[in-house]
């Protein structure tokens, strides 16, 4: 996940503005999508954020795969190993509550703040971790889908993200030279020029070409100090090389992309060298069984491992088909189970 989404500062908004704010942020819901397929419209060409029969065209950067099938969450996972291979910011504000999922975590955050910036002013690292730890457990409490849908069943993933997050933030916030560039890049975007056009998202003027560069330097140099530190090794999705930097970008970019011309939206994404493309689903599929949670998952024929998008779990596709010695459901076992409860009837099954 893009996690440091939360921490940005906002811009300051025109009187009345009724537009989301992006900071790198997730904006609330609604209208980023919209604004987006309008402004993809208006250039002539197919819609920069496909409807959900399209895919994001991203390759696995574990096994090579190319991502075919659509992903009804933010989190694409690999169809074939089960890999985190990005994030699409698209799908995480079409028909979700992301919008919600931030109002609750700055809710859940404002009655620390003032605790957060005096232990922080303080050097105080255990209480900042402890305050933060605090934020992090409610907030996936109350808004799993916002790390992504393995956080839902699996307790042990919930509480290594809220650890991967407090660490992330504590790194992040007691070092020095990252502060620096957090700060540079707040006054980028306080500079920014916001440009009113009826009921359209308002625009920005060049000054967004810095804040992008800013946003890169602090992006780059966090994710270099979060993996000396080895910060990233905690992270329970266990994300290939490159791919939380690649979503930091690509929340930073879809934010942005709204207040852009159409032009200029192409050139950040180039920028940051992320395809904006989404291609048709056209591969035939295979419907299998989640033991989890009894869901019909569409696979491909040659999938080994696939995370079920109903309970967020690995499902061991590779392992085979089990059939439920009571009700008879054929059924796929999530990775490392052995026995679990028949998602029909409820009987104990056994992997066989
Ligand atoms: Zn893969
Ligand atoms: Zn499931
Ligand atoms: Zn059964």
């Amino acid at each position: 996940m893009a996690r440091f989404r939360l921490r940005a500062a906002p811009p300051p908004q025109p009187a009345g503005a009724a537009q989301p704010q992006p900071t790198g942020a997730a904006p609330p819901q609604g209208g980023i999508g919209e604004s987006l397929t309008r402004l993809a419209q208006t250039a002539g060409r197919p819609s920069l954020f496909a409807p959900s029969a399209f895919v994001k065209r991203v390759d696995c950067p574990q096994c090579g795969a190319p991502k075919q099938l659509p992903s009804t969450t933010a989190y694409l996972y690999c169809d074939h190993c089960g890999s985190l291979v990005d994030y699409d910011f698209r799908a995480a504000n079409a028909g979700s509550n992301s919008g919600l999922t931030n109002t609750v975590f700055h809710h859940l955050l404002a009655p620390v703040q003032v605790h957060l910036r005096l232990a922080r002013a303080a050097g105080d690292v255990g209480r900042y971790r402890q305050l933060y730890a605090g934020v992090y457990a409610a907030w996936l409490r109350e808004c799993p889908q916002a790390v992504s849908p393995r956080a839902r069943n699996d307790e042990q993933f919930r509480d290594g993200m809220i650890r991967y997050l407090v660490e992330s933030t504590v790194c992040k916030d007691f070092d020095a030279e990252l502060s620096a560039l957090e700060q540079h890049l707040n006054i980028a975007i306080s500079a920014l020029r916001r440009i009113p056009r009826g009921a359209e998202p308002w625009l920005v003027d060049v000054g967004i070409w810095p804040v992008a560069e800013r946003f890169r330097q602090f992006m780059e140099a966090t994710y270099l100090r979060l993996e000396a530190a080895g910060v990233l090794a905690l992270d329970p999705d266990e994300s290939p090389p490159g791919i939380p930097l690649r979503m930091e970008y690509s929340t930073f970019c879809q934010a942005w992309i709204p207040h852009l011309l159409p032009a200029d939206a192409e050139r950040l994404l180039s920028g940051f060298g992320l395809h904006a493309e989404y291609t048709q689903v056209a591969v035939p599929t295979v419907s299998r069984c989640c033991g989890g949670c009894g869901n019909a998952m569409v696979t491909l024929p040659t999938a080994r491992v696939v995370v079920c998008e109903a309970c967020g779990r690995r499902v061991d596709v590779a392992g085979g088909e089990c059939s439920c010695r009571s009700c008879g459901a054929l059924i796929y076992f999530p990775a490392g189970v052995t026995r679990l409860p028949c998602p029909a009837c409820r009987a104990l099954t056994l992997r066989t």
